[in-house]
């Protein structure tokens, strides 16, 4: 079972579309950091997006930038910079990376796209807090350093059932964020134009899904840490024709892999969900170790975590405001336990892992007892591994490596 073997990774051609589309975004984002034209906002990976697109600001994610510095493994050098300004160790490492990266005037992005010196620059910073508390800090550190507005969303978090009455409270504060992006941007928001966003963001979200399900083929077409590289323009991206142009081309190729019944790995005996956020500094070593075991991560909670289905452009307030309260991070133990219920049930999975990132409580989900429980009910076995997702120095290798062997040979022994 240990014996190492030689794996090659199999490439979707779609992904180079989807690195130019990347590299398309973060050049005209520079370009207008550089003219101040078109106005740029800063937005969380799940805040309204769609209101600020609308109104005309280009829109600019720094998650998704974190999260090249971890894979790009800088991220770990850098989180001092800004635990010495008092942001400890322990809370998000998207914001001590990135804060750390500023501090130090280094970004991935010079280093990917050629020209580009820097991060965009804010007019305007916008977030919701439907994720984690973390985002309203590290947004407001920036609006100071920039001289620029900090508008939020305030959402409440451990939500069981999402009720009209939570709908609507959220809905009213997007509305009110409308009259100071509009004084900012000295343009009004034109209804007709949010509408269009909207349906782009649904007719992204839903392409974004189908991408998804088709890993409960059998072998699945996909891998959850080609999942995650691919996922870009469904984050950065939504409400652009572009996205959906993407996507369709993507959905293509993996619906042709389900007819040549072509496998994402070379063999697929095991069936792996994986609930947490990756590990951005050991994506490859991850997805190599799982494949070596004929182990196919193939689902997750974090890459459906930018699956919006509530949006609907006839009802653009209400339905964003449920779309981006509905979702998993936000959500009570036992609505993600029903959640995870299904996914397993989809997919068809032999085992889970739980990624129990140290900097992350709000995607760490092991902790209070969830998957003792869901093995109770569904029989599925599962691993708890530590680590984190961007600061290196909270995993071990070895011991991830050893743990992840015995779990996939307890599956074979199982006769999974
Ligand atoms: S959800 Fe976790 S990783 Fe994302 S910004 Fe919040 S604390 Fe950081």
């Amino acid at each position: 079972m240990t014996e190492e073997k030689k794996i090659t990774r199999k490439k979707l051609k779609s992904a180079a579309a989807i690195n130019k589309f990347m590299a398309d975004y973060y050049y005209e984002l520079s370009a207008a950091s550089e003219s101040g034209d078109p106005k740029i906002a800063w937005c969380t990976s799940v805040g309204p997006a769609e209101i600020l697109r609308a109104m005309g600001y280009l829109v600019y994610f720094p998650e998704t930038h974190s999260a090249m510095l971890g894979a790009t493994r800088m991220a770990t050098d850098l989180i001092p910079e800004a635990n010495a300004l008092g942001y400890s160790p322990d809370i998000c490492s998207y914001l001590t990376a990135d804060i750390g990266a500023f501090l130090k005037g280094v970004t991935p992005l010079a280093k990917i796209y050629e020209g580009i010196t820097g991060i965009p620059k804010p007019d305007v910073l916008v977030f919701n807090t439907n994720q984690c508390r973390d985002v309203q800090d590290w947004f407001s550190w920036y609006g100071e350093k920039f001289n620029a507005p900090v508008l939020g969303v305030y959402t409440h978090r451990n939500v069981g059932n999402v009720s009209g009455a939570l709908v609507s409270s959220i809905a009213k504060q997007m509305q009110d964020l409308t009259g100071s992006l509009e004084r900012l941007s000295g343009r009004s928001l034109d209804l007709d134009k949010l509408k269009q966003v909207v349906a782009l963001s649904r007719e992204c979200s839903e392409l974004w899904k189908k991408v998804l399900q088709t890993a409960a083929s059998q072998p699945s077409p996909l891998t959850f840490f080609d999942a995650t590289t691919l996922m870009g323009p469904a984050v950065v991206g939504r409400g652009t024709q572009k996205a959906v142009d993407v996507f369709k081309a993507l959905l293509l190729e993996l619906e042709q892999r389900i007819q040549n019944k072509e496998g994402a790995i070379e063999e697929e005996q095991f069936r792996i969900y994986w609930e947490g956020m990756p590990v951005w500094g050991r994506l490859r070593a991850h997805s190599e170790l799982f494949a070596g075991l004929n182990a196919n991560v193939l689902a997750s909670t974090y890459c459906n975590s930018w699956i919006f289905s509530k949006l609907d452009p006839e009802d653009p307030f209400n339905s964003m405001a449920e779309a981006y309260t509905e979702l998993f991070i936000v959500r009570s133990d036992a609505a993600k336990e029903s959640y995870i219920r299904d996914m397993l049930d989809l997919y068809k999975i032999d085992g889970i892992i739980y990624h129990d990132a140290k900097t992350c409580p709000n995607n760490s989900n092991c902790r209070y007892g969830m998957p003792q429980r869901l093995e109770k009910q569904s029989g599925i076995p599962s691993l708890t591994i530590h680590g984190d997702l961007n600061d290196l120095r909270l995993l071990s290798d070895e011991q991830t490596k050893t743990n992840v062997e015995a779990f996939i040979e307890q599956l074979e022994e199982s006769g999974k």
